[in-house]
């Protein structure tokens, strides 16, 4: 483990900082689904899937498209530090309605 790596747990063990949703490559979804992940299909640079489970803790996975030609479409962004981000926000119509952006790991809600 690499020691920012390590400065950051124990920053969020601390509870000084917000754990940040960390990404996967994956090459297809698993059964079970980790909080604060987000799992991409595809290669570095040419992902065309992301999934990631609800951020309110209702358990539904959410998966987002990629792809520039298909609508909609999210963008996905890897940050030097590790984080992502995604483009536009996400809205779910059902269920619980939630709507927020991902961006640099971290979620924040709209109203
Ligand atoms: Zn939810």
């Amino acid at each position: 483990m690499k020691i920012v790596e390590l400065w950051y747990k124990l920053l969020v063990w601390l509870g000084i900082r917000k754990p940040l949703y960390q990404y996967l490559y994956v090459q297809d979804f698993p059964d079970v689904w980790k909080e604060k992940t987000v799992y991409l299909l595809g290669k570095p640079n040419n992902e065309w899937l992301a999934g990631l489970l609800c951020p309110c803790g209702c358990k539904k996975k959410i998966e987002l498209i990629l792809l520039p030609e298909e609508r909609p479409c999210w963008h996905l962004t890897i940050h030097k530090k590790g984080t992502l981000s995604l483009k536009p926000s996400v809205w779910l119509t059902k269920g619980c309605k939630s709507h927020f952006f991902l961006t640099k790991g971290d979620i924040k809600w709209c109203d």
